[in-house]
């Protein structure tokens, strides 16, 4: 019979397909009683599922050609040595046996145990096979599950009809989607502008969270309707409502396909004034996106997608390819390239310790000043892109201005060593910081001198302005672009920068709301970046939205005293 789940709809449009339950490389196991009569039949399971990663590894290390690096065939050693452990191997049986468990809980429990043994370990050595041993047992927890590793088979078949569900997917894994057209994912956490709805949107298909419990409700194979930009998910429809959706599905693709229309057209307000649309982007593969819908340039390649879903890093000359490659596609366009912000929710791999806050812990910036030789190849590496075309830097969650002079510290190094290289770039390209925590929005002042543009990131700045954690969907319903405190900041910087003559942009989400297009251009806003999809929605609005009326109900926002106030203002703006 059908039945509705509701979430939150973190990408737009209509898909029908069928449920593929996917585990998305988490560590959460459910707990439950085994009777008696299936106690062996579960160790059995356990035994097998051993096996299965044992082949995995044999299968692995034939995979590795003689001159691969020495460090290829160790890991493949190590996770062995690791699964041959009688804490992975042997004890989770007699666990299953004394306390009637399953073999996931069971294996989860000596995973804990083992896990707390690192802790006391004074070797660092040592202490940091804590991954490794997380990723064995993360096999086997996926062996136990009968399904395979994060990509499933079945979408390297039939892609466009599946829809993944899943409890929760790292951005790491939906990155791994962009060479899949599948129909739509939705997971039982996360929150609206998580990295993980971010790239969602970027895959440009219908997408909810926080469901809560999609991945017990939906079976393997059901059909399933899901209305992204309702946050509604459809379990076995009927007839009726299937035509119904079809219906709407079709509409959509009329909508979008119209848009196509004005491509090309100037993004100009009713006054005549010009607005430029920025799009973002993850990879290079990209900037095929870019060119369709028409941007400006590129106002944010967030760099850290070239980190993830890989045991090393990119080296110099591997990033400057990378660069290189967006900066001539583009041909001239402005291309904005974000040094590495990785941590929170976008760790590296082998690096998955959890810290006590990881949002307010070693990120972006941070990390990048901590560790100065990975900082310094992705400045050569940018350096060196720079003469390719039009290339501009953009540091994420500066804080302070010693930050930035550390910063521009360690840019003038890698700038110094590629001139007594003999190596060329581009003598003046331009810095950006990004205004994304309240105390650089505060301290602007201090900032702007140093700066050629800034750039404000909205998902960041409501994050730490209102204390809301991003990826968490217990509190998605306090996280509010509304409110008083993020509209004053975010207006006052957009005020600060118009008057010390430095662009700004906007390249969080709230860019690539149409809802808040005339509220950004009323705050004196003339640069947005948003991801590809939603750039023609938002040009469609500038080129209906007239200056003047923006400026004064904006205004007015800014003086409200009540929420109720902020949305009647808002409603008045957009109609
Ligand atoms: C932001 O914080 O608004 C932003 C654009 O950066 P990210 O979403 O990658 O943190
Ligand atoms: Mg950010």
């Amino acid at each position: 019979m059908a039945f509705i789940i509701h979430g939150l709809g973190v990408s737009g449009g209509i898909a029908i397909g069928h449920a593929h339950l996917m585990t998305g490389g988490s560590l959460e196991v459910d707990h439950f009683q085994i009777p008696k009569e299936f106690i062996t039949r579960e160790v059995k399971r356990f035994d097998r599922a051993v096996k299965q990663v044992r082949e995995e590894l044999d299968a692995l290390e034939k995979s590795v050609k003689d001159d691969a690096p020495a460090e290829l065939a160790a890991f493949v050693g190590m996770h062995r040595m690791i699964l041959d452990d009688p804490m992975i191997s042997d004890a989770p049986r007699d666990l299953i046996r004394e306390q009637s468990c399953n073999a996931e809980w069971a294996l989860k429990v000596e995973l804990d145990a083992m896990l707390a043994e690192f802790e006391d370990v004074q070797d660092e050595y040592l202490r940091e096979r804590k991954s490794d041993v997380r990723q064995v047992v993360e096999r086997i927890l996926n062996a136990l599950s009968g399904q395979g590793y994060v990509v499933p088979e079945k979408l390297q078949t039939r892609a466009e009809d599946t829809i993944l569900v899943a409890y929760d997917l790292a951005p790491a894994d939906v990155i791994l989607f962009k060479d899949h057209q599948i129909a739509a994912f939705i997971t039982d956490l996360g929150g609206v502008t998580s990295h993980t709805a971010i790239l969602a949107r970027s895959l440009g298909i219908p997408s909810i969270l926080a469901l809560h419990h999609a991945r017990e409700l939906i079976h393997e194979d059901e059909l399933i309707i899901v209305d992204g930009t309702q946050g509604v998910v459809i379990v076995d429809p009927s007839p009726t409502i299937l035509s119904e959706y079809k219906l709407k599905q079709n509409q959509y693709a009329i909508e979008r396909q119209k848009l196509k229309r004005i491509k090309t057209a100037p993004a100009t307000t009713l006054d005549g004034t010009a607005i430029e649309l920025f799009a973002n982007i993850e990879l290079p593969g990209d900037i095929d996106q870019v060119k369709s819908c028409g941007a400006t340039g590129v106002g944010l390649f967030r760099s850290e997608f070239l980190f993830l879903n890989r045991r090393d890093l990119p080296g110099e000359e591997e990033q400057y390819e990378a660069y290189r490659a967006v900066a001539e596609g583009l041909k001239g366009l402005t291309v904005t390239i974000r040094t590495l912000d990785i941590g929170a929710d976008k760790a590296l791999e082998g690096d998955e310790e959890v810290m006590p806050n990881p949002a307010l812990g070693l990120r972006a910036i941070r990390f990048c000043l901590a560790e100065p030789q990975i900082f310094n190849t992705q400045l050569r590496a940018i350096l060196r892109a720079s003469k390719h075309g039009k290339i501009q830097i953009l540091i994420p969650m500066l804080s302070s201005l010693d930050e930035l002079n550390q910063t521009l510290t360690a840019i003038a190094h890698a700038k110094e060593q590629l001139r007594e290289e003999g190596k060329k770039f581009d003598e003046g390209i331009r810095l950006g910081g990004m205004i994304e925590i309240p105390a650089a929005a505060l301290t602007l002042p201090m900032l702007l001198p140093k700066l050629d543009f800034i750039s404000i990131g909205t998902n960041d700045l409501i994050q730490y302005t209102l204390a809301i954690d991003r990826s968490d969907d217990s509190v998605a319903h306090l996280y509010d672009p509304l409110h008083p405190a993020v509209l004053y900041l975010v207006a006052q910087t957009i005020r600060l920068a118009n008057a010390a003559g430095k662009p700004v942009t906007v390249c969080g989400e709230m860019a690539g709301d149409i809802a808040l297009t005339r509220l950004l251009l009323g705050f004196g806003l003339r640069s947005f970046s948003m991801h590809p999809a939603n750039l023609l929605t938002v040009k469609q609005r500038v080129l209906m939205s007239s200056l003047a009326d923006a400026e004064s109900v904006s205004n007015r926002i800014l003086k409200a005293d009540s929420p109720e106030r902020v949305l009647m203002l808002l409603e008045k703006l957009n109609t």
